[in-house]
């Protein structure tokens, strides 16, 4: 007997799809289930989408820091959303309380470790190369094993200081010396160039902030993809949206879309306050853009599952098999008009809004927008 057999659900390319789950792992999936019982079903009436459990790869959400943070499940299972990555909040000195709060969420957290032992506390977190000590950042990755996933650099002028490309020098070295762990970069203003730090970025590497409006975007002077950001993406740098206040444009995106430069993984880049005022709120919204750009659904659940999952070695997440975890994300899309804002106050009006109904985690399953416990969870 299933503990949980979800029936009548439709996948992304509108086929029937029943699962069964036990012990908080997938154990069956049919078009149609023969099942005779079960501890709990959940009936959608062949209204409802399922897909593997939503990750989002850019986030900030460990509570106690001062400048980027929220809490785990105000931006997971709240919204549909099974995994939240960290991306580089913390470093090798406070990583260890953010593993203890974030072992209490709900929702599935990991986490980049930022190869600056500060995380960032201030802007400036690679402006002292001393904050980057190989031995620390390698100590933490061995000592939470489960929970780092990969390690982070933020390259923008604002974050380095004077010391141009060695931070990203450093951190290459930190991930030869882990195993070839994961590795997030971050892009924004320069020095260092993009074309800089796409020459030392490997395949594998995930660039984030890949369509910021930014003059040192993936587009040239005339407004086409730069031939290096092409050689890049070829070499199978990994291409993250993580879209965050100031790293998401729709003009970038629109052009990427036409020349066919397509993200390999959709984030949000979330932290408070770009989720209570914009322009992020949340993961559905973001997704809402990529719709709106004219990816088919079944093109963007790949983004916000088996990607994503793929590039943080995430194991028996982001995808729909027996004996998989239990994460499972279903939700509706509404014919309903909405305007969509990116990170410049450029506007764009959809016509699909993406509502989550469901969060299923480690087979536990969520309503989303009840009360539970007293506690109204927000859409
Ligand atoms: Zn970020």
């Amino acid at each position: 007997m299933f503990d949980l057999y979800i029936k009548n659900a439709k996948t992304a390319t509108e086929e029937p799809i029943e699962i069964g789950i036990t012990n908080g792992k997938i154990v069956a999936i049919e078009k149609k289930l023969q099942v005779k019982d079960a501890k709990k079903t959940i009936d959608l009436n062949h209204q409802s989408y399922l897909s593997a459990g939503w990750i989002d790869g850019h986030t900030h959400c460990y509570e106690e820091m001062n400048l980027y943070y929220d809490s785990p499940d105000t931006i997971g299972y709240t919204k549909g959303v099974t995994s939240v990555i960290d991306a580089g909040s913390t470093g090798a000195d406070n990583i260890a309380e953010f593993y203890s709060l974030a072992s209490q969420a709900k929702t599935n957290v990991f986490a980049l470790v930022n190869i600056s032992k500060t995380g960032i506390v201030h802007q400036n977190e690679l402006a002292d190369l001393t904050n980057i000590q190989e031995k620390k950042v390698s100590e933490v990755i061995k000592n939470y094993p489960d929970f780092i996933v990969g390690i982070k650099a933020r390259m923008s002028k604002t974050v380095i200081g004077d010391n141009g490309i060695r931070p990203l020098e450093l951190a290459k070295l930190i991930q030869e010396k882990n195993q070839a762990i994961p590795l997030m970069v971050h892009v924004g203003s320069a020095p260092p160039d993009l074309k800089t730090i796409l020459s030392i970025m490997d395949k594998g590497d995930v660039l984030t902030h890949c369509y910021n409006g930014k003059l040192n975007g993936i587009l040239n002077e005339t407004g086409q993809i730069h031939d290096f950001v092409w050689d890049a993406y070829q070499k199978g740098i990994r291409f993250d949206i993580g879209h965050g206040t100031d790293s998401f444009n729709f003009a970038v995106a629109e052009q990427a879309k036409r020349e066919k430069l397509i993200c390999h993984i959709v984030s949000t880049d979330i932290y408070h306050r770009n989720r209570e005022d914009g322009p992020v709120y949340n993961f559905s919204t973001v997704i809402e853009k990529m719709l709106f750009l004219g990816y088919a659904l079944s093109d963007i659940i790949p983004m916000v599952t088996t990607n994503p999952a793929k590039a943080f070695q995430l194991k028996s997440k982001g995808t729909l098999e027996i004996g998989y975890d239990a994460d499972i994300t279903i939700f509706d899309v509404e014919n309903k008009e909405k305007t969509l804002v990116d990170s410049n106050g450029n506007t764009r009006k959809t016509t699909q809004v993406i509502t989550p109904i469901y969060t299923i985690i480690g087979g536990n399953d969520y309503r989303v927008g009840v009360e539970e416990d007293g506690l109204l969870q927000e859409i």
